[in-house]
């Protein structure tokens, strides 16, 4: 019985789940090359919603949907989207199993905890940094060299190193960048913002600029204010990043005419952090090279205005178990794995390009439309509800759809 050896590069939530999928499957060996060196060596920041038919059922299949529900917060589900003024024009409370609008939240650190705890320790190697893959496909790490694998899966996220095999293409910067910050223990420590995040997510959205919040199943609150930047600024940003009092004082100069309420956050805010956002261009795809494929962040990196991302990356790894099981067992010649990876990289091209539209559509019509919310709540809304359901049926209802939401936000707007 021959063995196909699979490496996966990267061991976040898109190779684990790939791990998970091929995990004691006939014919199948795999390793996953992770370079930080343990689990707990980095925080894990915030929260992930996952929806039914990505996410979700990635896990379905994994087998790990019952081990998720136990972690699932379906009280994250509760959703503000709001204005500088604090005109909320979405507000969703929060829900259980049972009354779920279909995208419970989970942290991110559970959900790699979750995955890591289904594979066996050994599956992973820690410590293990890709610096190169050379021609003859052997991997080349800080410490050594790793080689005889049939496939190679990069996995390990915008900066893939594996991508460099299939291409030149490199992320550029998406025109945002973002202050993230944590407001810990934040029942005690900042009450109103506690109450106004509503155990889920507050976005809000101005004048090219968002100040988000989101709660956090161990009390914390994950706060960011994205804005827009310049890359020279983003590359050389004009006041010390890591100096808090500097980092608030430039953003509260930035938003002073915003809502106290939302301010507040900015105002308990600590740790700060800074994140310049990068995005593959939409529709980037590469030509097929035999024995190496990408999942993940590495196929397709994009802005979290979606909120796709990682949804993404677990149906291209439920996609490509799939495909690589098929490929590895098929008694017929001309099933094989490398005409199944080609089929799987087919068919993530036309998904990729799908989320990566949405993406930036949102991404355009919330940050460079110059306006505020109110201006494009409705398309936003409109896209946002129609994307999954390709069916002739939502064709049909469009019309109704359209007129329903944008009657609503009519009426809506004649209170203010
Ligand atoms: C601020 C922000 C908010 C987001 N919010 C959401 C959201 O709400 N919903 C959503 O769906 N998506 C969201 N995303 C996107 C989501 O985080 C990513 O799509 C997701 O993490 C991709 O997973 P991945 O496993 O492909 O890559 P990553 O999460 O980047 O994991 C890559 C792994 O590879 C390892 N690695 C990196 N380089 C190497 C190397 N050279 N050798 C070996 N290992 C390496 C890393 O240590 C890491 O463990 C957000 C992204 C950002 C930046």
């Amino acid at each position: 019985m021959s063995l196909t050896r699979i490496a996966i590069v990267g061991g976040g939530p898109v190779g684990l789940t790939l791990a998970r999928l091929l995990l004691n499957k006939p014919k199948i060996e795999v390793v996953v090359f992770e370079s930080e060196n343990s689990q707990n060596a980095r925080g894990q920041g915030g929260s992930l919603d996952l929806h039914p038919t990505t996410g979700i059922a990635a896990l379905k299949e994994a087998g790990l949907y019952d081990e998720f529900l136990k972690r699932a917060r379906f009280e994250g589900e509760a959703l503000t989207i709001c204005d500088k003024h604090l005109t909320k024009y979405v507000e969703l409370a929060g829900s259980d199993e049972k009354s779920s609008h279909g995208r419970p939240e989970i942290d991110r650190k559970s959900l790699r905890e979750m995955l890591l705890d289904s594979i066996p320790p050994d599956m992973i190697r820690w410590g293990h940094h890709l610096r190169t893959i050379d021609e003859n496909h052997n991997l080349i790490f800080d410490h050594g060299i790793e080689m005889g694998f049939d496939l190679i899966v990069g996995a390990e996220g915008a900066w893939s190193k594996t991508r460099k095999l299939v291409s030149e293409q490199a992320p550029d910067y998406a025109g945002i960048s973002a202050f993230t910050f944590e407001i810990p223990n934040a029942k005690e420590t900042a009450p109103e913002c506690y109450q106004l995040s509503n155990h889920g997510s507050l976005f809000s959205y101005s004048d090219g600029r968002s100040i988000m919040s989101q709660c956090i199943g161990d009390g914390r609150l994950k706060v960011a204010v994205y804005a827009i930047w310049p890359k020279q600024w983003a590359e050389n940003p004009t006041f010390d990043i890591n100096d808090l009092d500097a980092t608030r004082k430039a953003i509260l100069e930035e938003c002073h005419d915003w809502s106290p309420e939302l301010l507040q956050f900015v105002r308990n805010a600590q740790d700060p952090e800074f994140r310049p956002l990068y995005m593959l261009p939409v529709g980037w795809s590469w030509e097929n090279r035999p024995g190496v494929t990408l999942i993940g962040d590495a196929a397709h990196v994009m802005t979290p205005f979606a909120g796709e991302g990682v949804n993404l990356g677990m149906q291209d790894a439920l996609k490509l178990s799939r495909a690589i099981i098929k490929g590895a067992n098929s008694p017929n010649p001309q099933v094989t794995l490398p005409t199944e990876i080609k089929a799987y990289e087919d068919d993530l091209f036309v998904r990729a390009k799908e989320t990566s539209t949405l993406t930036s559509d949102m991404m355009n019509w919330l940050f460079f439309s110059g306006g505020s919310l109110g201006s494009v709540i409705e398309k936003v809304a409109l896209r946002r509800l129609t994307f999954y359901d390709k069916s002739p049926l939502q064709r049909a209802k469009y019309p109704l759809m359209w007129a329903l939401i944008y009657g609503y936000y009519f009426l809506f707007k004649l209170q203010y």
